[in-house]
């Protein structure tokens, strides 16, 4: 059986073991330079693209075993690791985009990357129209021909699971495309099978998965990862063996935790649908939520993130979150533990009243990483913590 015959998750279980020899975990190469065996083999590896023994910067075996089983796991041609999500995402910014250019992104993002590209991307001469990404059509439309050069997408996206509908967007022609994978991880999507460009995650998240490891990671063609290789290698956020292994290590249970999230999401999900201190629950396994057709259409599991709003506001969304016992107040996600943040008060706090809205963020809204607990103590754990602002009243 080649690769591509093996299910996902059996794949996630064999990649990334190029360079182990007989072991069986990944190799941590803690080294930062390798031995040169000739003068022209050191000139072919300091001017080619990907060598993995010469300088850890450039390239090392145990980062490069994690970017070959992410490369596998979302059908791409390569991957190239970075430091964190964010090292990932200026990479592909500020390397791919010069002075002059023009992005699309969505308004609906990760807080980082709206801070880039509101902050940084004007410094350096590059403009961002930001869009509704849950309008049909919103991103095309945003498109200017011969100066956009990127299409910057994040999908499901932070902090509502706002859906991009894959398709349409890697049906738009000319700029690259981009899609912001780390909520659905390779094991739920695959951008790449409908014409996007390139995928990134923050394998921080999910796929390293024991809120352990700082690393990013982006796949796609030969052709653009190499690209922007050389714009990496000088931007000095490379992967740190020690997070790739981690990296590779977390991919082997990947696919058992998302069902156990998603299984517990959804149990949490129904559980908090309809109470009375409740507006709305999001989650996109929900028939309630706005693209849930899209969600069963590009997503293989609806994954362990949700979103709700309490009525009652900033102390409400306060209460809940510090009255909780067994999930924890911290901001992250992907991980064995449940964690729930209050973006309100944290994440966006820098952001305006309008801002908020815009990223869909009401005072009251709480967003929820599910972790891997038995689904009954998270309910009753919800249940303490929602008695605790019914009594606000
Ligand atoms: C966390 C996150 C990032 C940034 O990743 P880091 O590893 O923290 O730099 C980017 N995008 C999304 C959707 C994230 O959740």
């Amino acid at each position: 059986m080649t690769s591509d015959e093996l299910h996902p998750e059996t794949r996630a279980i064999r990649a990334g073991r190029a360079d182990n020899d007989t072991a069986l975990a990944p190799i941590l190469w803690a080294t930062t330079t390798f031995v040169t065996p000739t003068v022209e083999e050191g000139r072919r590896m300091a001017t080619g693209v990907g060598a993995a023994r010469f300088y850890s910067r450039y390239g090392n075996p145990t980062v490069n075993g994690f970017e070959d089983a992410i490369a596998q796991l979302e059908g791409a041609e390569t991957a190239r690791a970075f430091a964190s999500g964010m090292g990932a995402i200026s990479a592909v910014v500020l390397g791919l985009c010069s002075k002059g250019d023009h992005i699309v992104a969505q308004r609906q993002l990760y807080a980082g990357t709206q801070l880039l590209l509101q902050t940084v991307c004007p410094r350096f001469g590059i403009d961002v129209t930001f869009v509704d990404a849950t309008e049909p059509g919103a991103f095309a439309a945003a498109v200017i021909p011969g100066r956009t050069t990127l299409v910057f997408a994040e999908t499901p996206a932070n902090p509502r699971l706002d859906l991009v509908d894959l398709a349409e967007l890697g049906a738009i022609a000319g700029p690259m495309t981009v899609v912001d994978s780390t909520f659905a991880t390779p094991l739920v999507q695959r951008p790449l099978d409908y014409g996007v460009d390139l995928v990134i995650h923050s394998a921080t998240k999910a796929i390293a998965g024991h809120n352990d490891a700082t690393l990013g990671v982006v796949a796609g063609s030969a052709e653009l990862v190499n690209w922007l290789y050389s714009f990496a290698v000088l931007q000095g956020a490379n992967a740190s063996p020690f997070d790739a292994m981690n990296g590779t290590r977390g991919l082997r249970t990947l696919g058992v935790r998302l069902e156990r999230q998603s299984a517990n999401a959804g149990e949490l999900a129904n559980f908090l649908e309809g109470n009375a201190v409740i507006e709305e629950v999001r989650w996109p396994g929900l028939e309630s939520h706005p693209q849930y057709e899209l969600a069963q259409r590009q997503m293989a599991l609806p994954g362990g993130l949700l979103t709700f709003d309490l009525s009652g506001g900033l102390e409400a969304g306060r209460v809940f979150v510090e009255s909780l016992q067994i999930a924890q107040l911290a901001t992250s996600l992907g991980g064995p533990e449940t964690l729930v943040t209050h973006p309100a008060s944290t994440t966006h706090v820098n952001l305006t009243a309008e801002e908020l809205e815009a990223n869909g963020i009401r005072p009251g809204t709480v967003r929820v990483s599910v972790g891997l607990e038995h689904a009954g103590d998270l309910v009753a754990d919800f249940q303490q913590a929602l008695a605790a602002v019914t009594s606000l009243r």
